[in-house]
Order: structure tokens, then sequence, then C-alpha cells
């Protein structure tokens, strides 16, 4: 935030994804969905330790009320979205394809609940321990995909000098519109959000990076900036302008050093929709229960985004954007470039949940490939400076020294490089094999 908000940032590398999909929901306001009969609250869904369930089959809950406990300090409290009785706790269809275990709730259909925190009116004169326990009490997880539990993320340790928080509200990957959808209908909530992170933080600089394919979310945004002191940055459209380290780049011109984390570089970044969550648990006492969703897709019948609690299983969401028009070839949590491919559609979402994709039949991601041209659009494209074509080259050869050596540990698996490479080489898949085998070697003391 060292330019003038009028200037567009951006990040080096990179890529503009063509026909990026958002056309199809983002006009669509966000609509509440209706109460389910049950729902399925996942456990494992933050990063880190699962929580512990603090209640059992046959008990009786209320909407908010604690359904498992923070196991540790890389842990996040789970809440009832409704009220009803807890009928089994059991494995279902997990996020990430395997069976996951879950709490299933009956609703009674009343949704009765009493918000089970003090508000914080004062908050700017609250002392920011307490404002964060707040954050830790109300479950609180990265809501941009990461899922990685809030408090833990504003607890710097004391060598590390934190002086700017940093809100994404980029939104680069194609087809999702649900953080547009939440800075435009709700950019108070956002912007007193980032007001709140940057008193935990005690930081005094605070600003929301936003694409400016978002011009209207921007000016909504703009209205509250100087009221809370938070600066709305307009960002080139640019995959992947929401990745911490290229947003740190685009908005304070600082880098992260190879290995490194966002507090090297000074700066905390949050998603816009755990901001507007926070407004909520600070200001209301509520904690986090439900999300907007995006349900999208050339196949969806009316594309749109949806506030759903957490437990709906995608099946619902999908009945309510009117079903499809063929059967989907690919079903997607989160958008087609770091989204996960679902076997279910029974899967439930969970607080990371940003989006359910449905992509047709005739896009299919097995293409043969002849060979390495040597283009090098995959060097240029590739937003971290790495070269994934001599990555993927060495790693084929099961030389995972070389792909060390050559930063492989520092790709975040944003998908530029597989995406403009012609010879459509398998290069992100190569990338997480040589990562998940030098992390197994790490765990043996290799
Ligand atoms: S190597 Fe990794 S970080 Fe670089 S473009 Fe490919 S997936 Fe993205
Ligand atoms: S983009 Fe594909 S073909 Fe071109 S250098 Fe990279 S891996 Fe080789």
């Amino acid at each position: 935030m060292n330019k003038s908000s009028r200037t567009v940032m951006t990040f080096s590398g990179g890529i503009h994804p063509l026909g990026d999909g958002k056309s199809l929901s983002n006009k669509m306001a966000v609509v509440p969905a209706p109460l389910l009969d049950k729902y399925f609250v996942l456990l494992s869904e933050n990063a880190g330790k699962p929580p512990q369930p603090v209640v059992q089959k046959g008990d009786k809950v209320r909407k908010y009320q604690l359904l498992a406990a923070a196991d540790g300090f890389v842990s996040a409290n789970l809440h009832s979205p409704t009220s009803g009785e807890v009928i089994d706790i059991r494995k279902v269809p997990g996020p990430m394809g395997l069976p996951a275990v879950a709490i299933e709730i009956a609703a009674d259909g009343e949704d009765a609940g009493e918000p089970p925190f003090e508000p914080i009116t004062d908050w700017q004169n609250a002392d920011p321990e307490m404002l964060k326990k707040r954050v830790a009490e109300a479950g609180l997880v990265g809501m941009g995909g990461a899922s990685f539990p809030t408090h833990v993320k504003l607890s710097p340790p004391p060598e590390k000098k934190v002086d700017t928080l940093i809100l994404n509200g980029a939104e680069c990957e194609p087809y999702l519109t649900a953080d547009h959808r939440l800075m435009l209908e709700l950019p108070e909530k956002v912007v007193r959000g980032a007001a709140i992170l940057a008193k935990i933080l005690q930081v005094k600089r605070a600003g929301i990076g936003v694409e400016i394919n978002k011009s209207d979310a921007i000016d909504a945004l703009n209205k509250f900036g100087s009221r809370y002191n938070v600066e709305i940055v307009p960002l080139k459209v640019r995959y992947p302008q929401g990745s911490e380290k290229q947003l740190i780049n685009a908005i304070t011109g600082r880098k992260v050093r190879s290995g490194g984390l966002p507090m090297d570089a000074g700066c905390v970044v949050q998603n816009v929709a755990t901001a507007a969550a926070l407004s909520d648990a600070v200001t209301e006492g509520i904690p986090l229960i439900e999300r907007i969703v995006t349900v999208t897709g050339e196949v969806v019948v009316e594309p749109g985004n949806f506030r759903a609690k957490i437990g709906t299983p995608a099946i619902e969401l999908v009945k309510l954007a009117g079903g499809v028009t063929e059967e989907p070839g690919k079903l997607i949590f989160g958008g087609p470039m770091m989204g996960f491919a679902q076997k279910s559609f029974e899967v439930p979402i969970a607080k990371n949940t940003s989006g359910i994709l449905l992509l047709p039949t005739k896009v299919s991601l097995n293409y043969a490939t002849t060979g390495c041209i040597r283009c090098g659009r995959c060097v240029q494209g590739c937003p971290m400076k790495l070269m994934p074509c001599l990555l993927s080259t060495a790693i084929e050869a099961d030389r995972f020294d070389l792909a060390a050596q050559n930063h492989v540990m520092d790709c975040m698996e944003c998908g530029s490089c597989a995406y403009v490479c012609p010879d459509h080489r398998p290069l992100v898949q190569n990338i997480r094999r040589a990562k998940a085998e030098l992390r197994k070697q790490a765990a043996k003391g290799n």
C-alpha cells in the first residue's frame, strides 16, 4: 500500500484464463438456502488437528451450540448449524476423496438457538487478546480455501514484526463469485472485519485487494474504507492474484523469501469471508456456521450464490440451482484451477467450500503428450519463478533431489504452468508427487 489506491497493482508471472466463467453467477444476489432435514458437519475440516466431539448420539442441540472443541492450538471449534438431534457420528463421503467423520444432525425445523458469546460492541477500545480469543471461540478458519485456524495466523512469534494486514478479495479463480457478492452486498462487514483484524495484530496498515473485474465491489467497499481506516486496493485481473505471496508482492512490493511465510515479509493475509465472519463473531456474538457458496458451471440450470449452513450436502445446493442440463463430467469443490474433484454429490460443504463447480463431460483433462518442446511458457507463467519443465523432467526420472534443489517445495500448485503448456504435460501432478515424496523422506529423516 505504498502507492495510490487508484494504481492497479499486480505481480509478475501468472496467467489470464480465457473465458473465466464468472458471468454465469456474478450478477446473482446471494439467496439463503432453506432449512434441510439433515446436516453433516465434518470433523476434519480445518487444517491441523480435528476438534474432539463434545456431543454424542441422541443429544439434543441448539443452533450455535458447540459440537466439537478445538484439540490443541492448531485446531478449530465446530458449532451446530441448526437445532435438532445428533443422530450419529459416522463416516460420510469426504471432500478429499476419502470417507471423513461427520456429526449428523437431524434438524427439528425450529432453527432455534441463542448467540453463545457476548457482543463486543466497543471493539475499537477492546483488548486485542480478548478479540483474538473470540476468533478462536467462534471457530474461524481461512474461508478462502486453506481452512487454517485463523487465531494461529493472528499469533505471530515476537521476533516476526508484522506491520500490515491484507485481505484477499481478489477471487482470481475462474467461475467463483461468492467473495464478489459478499463484498458487494455486505461491504461494511468485510471492512469492519479488516479493522478488527488490524486491531488484533496491532498494525496501522490494512488493505483489501480486489481485482478490477469487480469494480462494483470496489465502489461498495470504498464507501466504508476511510471510516475504518482500511485501504481498498484495485488489482489487475491475473491468476493467481489471490495467493498470499503474489498478493503481498502486488500490494506492498515486498517479496516472501523461498520457503518463507507472509509474516517474514511483515504481512498477515486473510480472506474477505473470514473477515466478515469475524465481524459477526465480535459484534453479534455468533460462531461460524454458514457461508456463501457459488454453485456454477455450464451444465447448471441456474447458477447462483447461496448462503448455506456448514454441513449441507452438495446435492442440495445443486438442486437449489435448478439441477443440471446434462450429466456433468466433473464435480469440483472450489474453482477449476485449485479446487478438488469430488467423487460424490453427498459430500457436505465445509467452512472453506467457496464453490461447487460442475463441468460438462466434453471437458477432459486427459490429453496425450508428445514431449516438451522447450517453449518456456510454463517458466513465464510461473508466479513463483520456478522452472516447471525442468522440475517435471527431473521428477519423471525420479530425481527428487534435483527437484528439491530447484525449489519444488515453493510450488503452490496453482496450475498456471499446466494451463499454458501446449503439450499438456502433467506438470502439477508430477510436482505433487515430488512434494509428497520429499515430505516422506523428511519424515524418515533422510
Ligand atoms: S510450478 Fe507450481 S507455482 Fe509454478 S505455475 Fe506450476 S503449479 Fe504454479
Ligand atoms: S510449457 Fe510445456 S512444452 Fe513448454 S517448456 Fe513448459 S513443459 Fe515444455
